[in-house]
């Protein structure tokens, strides 16, 4: 009897922890970052060349993986449109006198717009005073699905600039629409009159998220998501010749555990629920791909998301340990501390609160619509000179420690794979 006893003990504390070594190993988990991160994949920018060829090679590791394409998909691709807005012309009058082009901003998803305060399609007028947060307004302007002209006070004069350069050269949209919002930079509060005339060009742009699929044995309509986000930034300000942002740690490392874990996951073959696995694009332009995939599922059927952003490096907390951002708004971060206890593994609460990471990373939408959808990191995000830069190469990277920290994601995740634990929902009032 005691023997059985010790036995089952023995089965179940050790084995768990030599699967991993065995199915997680540095040599793959550096082929895989290498490739991702190599100059051939040129920064991964969404819409180029680059993020295409990393988006067939993370294609070709779920197919030698065994995974399954997402079920509703044939492939692991999960394609959608965007739209890009390039402004041909603008002009408006404010009681009668033009307004110089610089002082206007049109964002819209329209070729054409024609408004006069007698016409028929007259916008609101809205006004972003001296003392308001122009970025808050203005960002909650173009989100809604209506005609507004605004009037911004010139003491926003240097944000709105910056805000005029940004959505000029990038303006990307989910959906074409009949809507615009248009701002002018002016003293003026009280219109007599006024016209609007802009045109635009739009044109179709294809992007995909990479997502592959492995049913639960049991709890077939029960997700675990694990996911990272495959695009970066592309080409950059040179630094010595090299203008490659190749992202490496920026996420080529998070995808890297994502492909990983689902080896990793299908050798067990052991889920209760089913996983899904999932590289994100657009993350750096918006998050668009993560805002997509949210709405190709019931967000209710996720049971917990680990978002991967950042693993390459060690941590402010040591070797073999990270972080989980939005700790506190779930149980999840607690479960993952209760699968680790007695290893060598260690997660964290998020030190760098004032960062705001947890609204940062592709985590946010899901976590926005109620599912606890964390990101789990270990980069010290306060004091890292080659985030974002040409530097975020392959060469930074800690092999030996970014495949622990994927072995302990994956010892991390056994009771919530399992159906044992459940993580308690982000509460709405913590939404942001
Ligand atoms: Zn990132």
């Amino acid at each position: 009897m005691q023997k059985i006893f010790l036995l089952v003990l023995f089965w179940g504390s050790i084995l768990p922890a030599l699967a991993q070594r065995k199915t997680i190993t540095e040599a793959e988990v550096g082929r895989i970052v290498k490739t991702l991160s190599s100059d051939e994949m040129q920064g991964r920018l969404t819409f180029t060349p680059g993020i295409a060829k990393a988006s067939a090679f993370i294609q070709a590791e779920f197919k030698k993986a065994g995974l399954q394409p997402l079920p509703g998909l044939n492939s692991y691709e999960q394609a959608f449109t965007m739209y890009k807005v390039e402004p041909i012309s603008a002009t408006v009058q404010l009681a009668g006198a033009s307004v110089p082009a610089d002082n206007i901003i049109i964002s819209a998803a329209a070729e054409e717009v024609n408004w006069s305060n007698t016409g028929v399609s007259a916008p609101e007028i809205v006004q972003i005073g001296a003392t308001d947060n122009f970025r808050q307004v203005a960002g909650s302007l173009i989100s809604a699905p209506k005609n507004r002209l605004v009037l911004v006070n010139p003491a926003h004069a240097d944000i709105f600039k910056r805000y005029k350069n940004y959505l000029e050269q990038s303006e990307m949209k989910t959906e074409k629409s009949e809507f615009a919002t248009v701002f002018v930079l002016t003293d003026q509060t009280n219109l007599s009159s006024y016209t609007v005339s802009a045109r635009n060009k739009i044109s179709e742009q294809k992007l995909n998220n990479v997502v592959g699929y492995l049913p639960g044995k049991s709890k077939k309509e029960e997700y675990v998501v694990f996911s990272g986000h495959y695009d970066h930034l592309g080409f950059t300000k040179p630094v010595i010749g090299d203008s490659i942002a190749n992202g490496a740690d920026d996420d080529a490392s998070g995808i890297t555990a994502v492909i990983a874990l689902a080896r990793h996951f299908k050798k067990q073959k052991n889920n209760e629920r089913s996983l899904i696995f999932v590289a994100f694009t657009a993350e750096e332009i918006g998050g668009y791909g993560s805002q997509y995939f949210s709405k190709q599922l019931d967000p209710a059927k996720v049971v917990a998301m680990f978002n991967i952003e950042m693993i390459g490096k060690i941590s402010q907390f040591g070797e073999n340990a990270g972080f989980i951002t939005g700790f506190e708004r779930s149980d999840f971060g607690k479960i993952v501390q209760q699968n680790l206890a007695g290893t060598n593994f260690r997660f964290e609460p998020d030190p760098y609160v004032k960062e705001n990471l947890f609204y940062r990373s592709d985590n946010a939408t899901l976590a926005r619509l109620g599912v606890p959808a964390h990101s789990l990191s270990t980069d010290k995000i306060d004091s890292d000179a080659l985030y974002h830069s040409v530097d975020d190469e392959f060469e930074s990277l800690n092999i030996p420690n970014m495949t622990n920290i994927i072995r302990a994601i994956a010892k991390a995740a056994t009771s919530i794979i399992a159906g044992k634990d459940t993580p308690t929902r982000i509460a709405p009032e913590t939404r942001n």
